[in-house]
């Protein structure tokens, strides 16, 4: 298994942070986090990586677990990733393929992000999640927790589609409306 450490750094004063433990804020100064990832000494070549996902087993996202902060064994067990790249033919020497990312659990690319920040939440003990959403990261989000055994609540605006408010409702999400801009009220 390749080696890499991580770590949280805030994004205003770089002050690093604790890795392993549930944080939303930098602890001196109050904003928001980043990720940074270190190869350690021991850890393999860009070959040794590549061959890594070649021989994996999992499926999806989780072939590439090698360079994800979380173990496969803490993701949903849905199938996430892994969607087909359709060729569409050559259109006047530009070769087209599409990334059908409509397979993907919930139906959005959305359920990549998703399923590795819960599955990092469900190894840090976390019970449930929490997004604002217009849409399709709140139908993911209800999706994959459910898929999880979390709970989920979704703060949705007025302007939501009355579809994408019945899928996350489907999925035994919680959904909370808020009237005016989303981004506004946040
Ligand atoms: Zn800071």
């Amino acid at each position: 298994m390749p080696s890499f450490s991580y770590r949280y750094t805030c994004v205003r004063c770089a002050t690093p942070q604790t890795w392993g433990t549930i944080r939303y804020r930098c602890h001196v100064c109050g904003q928001n986090l980043r990720i940074q990832r270190k190869a350690n000494a021991d850890a393999p070549s860009a070959m040794d990586v590549v061959t890594a996902f070649q021989e994996s087993e999992s499926e999806g996202m989780w072939r590439y677990g090698a360079l994800l902060p979380v173990e496969a064994h803490w993701g949903s067990r849905l199938r996430v990733g892994g969607t087909p790249l359709i060729d569409c033919g050559d259109d006047g020497g530009v070769r087209l393929r599409i990334k059908d990312e409509a397979r993907n659990p919930s139906g959005s690319l959305k359920d990549r992000a998703t399923e590795l920040v819960l599955a990092v939440a469900k190894r840090g003990g976390c019970k449930g999640a929490v997004t604002a959403s217009t849409g399709n990261a709140g139908a993911s989000l209800a999706c994959i927790a459910a898929a999880q055994a979390m709970a989920a609540t979704v703060v949705v605006p007025a302007s939501t589609p009355l579809a994408k408010l019945a899928q996350i409702r489907a999925y035994g999400a919680n959904v909370c409306e808020i009237g005016g801009d989303l981004r506004r009220r946040l």
